[in-house]
């Protein structure tokens, strides 16, 4: 447990470190990108070469103004609305996605169970935890496999809660998305959640993905458990309390007064 302690500080201390880099360097990029964009305006009739010289000054700010983005994301935490979020919505919307962009070598295999419960937080960051989690099994598994998503309805007892520090007795929706890829060692699961840290070539992965996933998830007042086997694959089940009782379609944008949870 002290350990457990040791390494919520160290990433607390990472994150700070972090945050106040990514705020100034979004100072910094701020002008360049304006400066680039008037500067496009105003020699719009410069040739083609020199065009793509103030392109590449644009896109590579817009690139680190979103990399900042993301960093500032992780370390406040998750900001975002608090809104009835129907999960049912968002599966429809990452299968699409998924069929129309992933690799025909990667087959797709869903169980969604129709009626979901809702849940409390914001769509957006939601779509990005499932979108996240769903990109990493893919890129687990280069020459194909089963990407697996399913989500279903569960009740947390009390024998479960008191076995996760995280869980609280209740209704909860599981999401799970497996892979049959690569799979990982423990020295690599131990750190997937750490900013930073990736496996992949540089300009591939920025290692910000699974510690963003687990800000927003622990936004929801949810959780998120791995496991993996080398050579067979991943699976990743995000828990996140759900508000058991029918929702109509009409109160889905309904704004709920922040300040519940934490
Ligand atoms: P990134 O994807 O940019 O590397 P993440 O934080 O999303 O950053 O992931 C960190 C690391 O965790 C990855 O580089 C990879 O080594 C490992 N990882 C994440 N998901 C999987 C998966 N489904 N299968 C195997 N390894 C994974």
């Amino acid at each position: 447990l002290e350990s457990q302690f040791l390494r919520a500080q160290r990433l607390e201390s990472v994150g700070t470190l972090a945050s106040g880099i990514a705020h100034d360097l979004n100072n910094i990029l701020t002008p360049i990108l304006t400066a680039s964009q008037l500067l496009q305006l105003k020699y719009s009739n410069v040739d083609e070469r020199n065009q793509q010289l103030f392109k590449t000054i644009e896109s590579n700010a817009k690139r680190g103004a979103a990399l900042v983005k993301q960093v500032l994301h992780f370390t406040r935490g998750v900001e975002g609305k608090r809104t009835i979020v129907q999960v049912n919505h968002l599966f429809s919307e990452i299968q699409q996605i998924v069929e129309e962009t992933f690799p025909k070598s990667i087959e797709l295999a869903t169980n969604i169970k129709p009626d979901l419960w809702a849940v409390i937080g914001d769509a957006t960051n939601l779509h990005q935890v499932i979108m996240n989690l769903v990109v990493n099994a893919r890129d687990a598994m280069p020459n194909g496999g089963t990407l697996s998503i399913s989500a279903e309805n569960i009740f947390i007892d009390q024998q479960y809660a008191r076995m996760n520090l995280d869980a609280c007795v209740g209704p909860y929706i599981a999401i799970t998305i497996a892979d049959t890829g690569m799979g990982m060692p423990t020295e690599i699961l131990d750190r997937i959640f750490e900013p930073f840290f990736t496996t992949k070539e540089i300009g591939k992965g920025t290692g910000l993905g699974l510690s963003t996933v687990r800000g927003i998830i622990k936004g929801f007042g949810g959780f998120v458990n791995v496991s993996s086997q080398v050579g067979k694959g991943t699976e990743f089940k995000v828990f996140l309390p759900a508000v058991e009782a029918a929702v109509t379609p009409l109160s889905e944008d309904l704004e709920l007064l922040k300040g519940n949870g934490e």
